[in-house]
């Protein structure tokens, strides 16, 4: 079976930056996702499209079709009375914001006493990613996970958020009856 639009498609992958370093891999647990669902970068999809189980490819990813350009205007300054123990909060924290287009990680880059600055830029923003994928298995989608635009696993029935054990009855944590919730930002609040 091929990959195309609607296929589910299990990868091992390797993600260095343009210096080799490693940024992330699927260490044997392959990353399983809805191919066509914007479920992954579009880039890497791109590269995957007419592939099968056992094809193996390097590719190049520029910013445009991965986590996007930098942008300096996500870069801005928020008050510390925004966070529930402003005193903690240090330079290279995470956040979850809610914005009206989901779920956003922010990070922190600078701390001062009347302000906090966080950027929201993607952390992989601006950056060329080299990707040694292996293709291990193409299956077809189920109803359910055609439904709501992403994987739900074999094992806690739900890969669609990544949650564990929190899902509920149908069978997805994600919290979220249409399509709207993918990649890892679907707002149910796990990770
Ligand atoms: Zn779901």
């Amino acid at each position: 079976m091929t990959i195309e639009k609607d296929r589910v498609v299990s990868i091992d992958y390797e993600l260095k930056d343009e210096g080799g370093a490693l940024i992330d891999r699927s260490e044997g647990e392959p990353l399983v996702y809805l191919h066509g669902n914007e479920n992954i970068i579009p880039g890497l999809e791109r590269q995957l499209e007419g592939k099968k189980a056992g094809d193996k490819l390097d590719c190049v990813i520029a910013p445009a079709d991965g986590y996007g350009e930098r942008d300096d205007e996500l870069v801005f300054a928020v008050s510390p009375s925004d966070f529930a123990e402003p005193g903690k909060i240090e330079v290279g924290m995470q956040f979850q914001a809610h914005q009206e287009d989901g779920v956003r990680i922010v990070t922190v880059v600078g701390v001062d006493k009347d302000e906090i600055k966080v950027d929201a830029n993607h952390p992989l923003a601006g950056k060329s990613l080299h990707f040694s994928v292996t293709v291990k298995d193409v299956r077809a989608a189920s109803e359910d996970e055609l439904k709501h635009g992403h994987v739900h696993g074999d094992d806690h029935g739900c890969g669609g958020c990544g949650c564990d054990g929190e899902c509920d009855d149908d069978g997805c944590g994600c919290g979220d009856d249409d399509d709207g919730c993918s990649d890892g930002g679907c707002g149910c609040g796990c990770k």
